[in-house]
């Protein structure tokens, strides 16, 4: 019986010639010694795409930014204490985080549909690499048909203009009339919300013309449609997306962490406009999306940022996906 390991008279006495060649160089270059590798650095998974029904719905990781956390911006009506001690029960660092920014793109094979528009290449360096990314992702930017703005906050609109033109020159805009409205006349704006004014004055209200204001559950194009969420901020909207009787709800940012604000949904974000009403959003989506075991798109979910809210005995748990939409 042979197999691969067996080996002859002939290839073992060949095998022994070359080791004694080997030996011969070995004298001038010792044998095993290279130079080290060099370090390169994190790397981490920034483009992600599966299939919905006909669908193709492409991640693409924006950035990130890290800093103090989970407390005062989670649980902001909690003791650090508490917030902490809850941070370390659930394996997370207790006094730092990290929060991703995730653009969800949708092809509809009819259309290209991108939901927010990132950070912009200015705010900060650890983020703005939707357009990079987008292009290894295979697509251009020109060819984005539709921009659908969730809500009017930075890290969502920084990208719409950049050098003074838009960074989709092909593409209508789509923004809850609720949320455009708001900002554009700029009543009651809280002091620290005053830049966030004036970064929708710059980079969405001159678009404002090219765009379609939605009202509450409005249809972005067929298959994709509006779903209430205000709270985070006063015209929030997150969508239904759904093929051949699939359905994925992109929540935006009903929820911007995946423990902190969905384990402990009642928990004041203080990024939330209206805390209670931001509370009350998540529980009304997650009770939504747990109900059919619709899957989720959120744009603070790490990366791929696709999984399942699941309710638990006292409250709900994120379920990331993992081979699910690949079979
Ligand atoms: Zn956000």
């Amino acid at each position: 019986m042979t197999n691969d390991h067996t080996m002859t008279r002939r290839s073992a006495l060949k095998f022994a010639g070359g080791a004694a060649a080997l030996g011969a160089l070995g004298s001038s270059m010792p044998l095993g010694v290279q130079a080290a590798a060099p370090m390169l650095g994190v790397s981490r998974p920034s483009v992600y795409r599966f299939k919905l029904g006909a669908f193709e719905v492409t991640n693409i990781l924006d950035g990130y930014i890290q800093g103090n956390g989970p407390h005062p911006t989670f649980g902001n009506n909690q003791t650090p204490e508490a917030v902490q001690a809850f941070a370390k029960s659930q394996g997370l660092p207790p006094t730092r985080m990290e929060n991703v920014y995730v653009n969800t793109l949708v092809n509809t094979g009819k259309e290209l549909v991108l939901f927010d528009a990132g950070n912009g290449k200015v705010r900060m360096k650890t983020a703005g690499h939707l357009t990079d990314l987008m292009q290894t992702a295979g697509y251009k930017p020109d060819q984005i048909d539709v921009v659908v703005i969730t809500h009017g906050h930075p890290d969502h609109i920084g990208g719409l203009i950049a050098d003074g033109k838009p960074v989709y020159p092909n593409a209508r805009y789509v923004f809850s009339d609720r949320e455009f409205d708001f900002w554009n006349k700029g009543e009651n704006i809280p002091d620290a919300r005053k830049p966030n004014r004036e970064l929708f004055m710059q980079q969405a209200v001159p678009l404002g013309e090219k765009a379609t204001m939605l009202k509450g559950e409005g249809e972005v194009v067929s298959g994709i449609t509006a779903i209430p969420a205000y709270g985070h901020s006063p015209g929030m909207l997150a969508f239904r997306i759904e093929s051949n009787g699939q359905q994925l709800i992109n929540w935006a940012d009903t929820a911007n962490h995946y423990v902190m604000a969905i384990q402990q949904p009642d928990w004041h974000v203080s990024f939330d406009h209206d805390k209670e009403g931001g509370a009350a959003t998540r529980r009304r989506i997650f009770d939504m999306a747990s109900a059919d075991k619709i899957p989720v798109v959120g744009y603070h979910m790490p990366f791929p940022s696709v999984g399942w809210v699941e309710k638990t005995a006292t409250s709900y748990r994120w379920v990331p996906a993992s081979y699910h939409f690949n079979l």
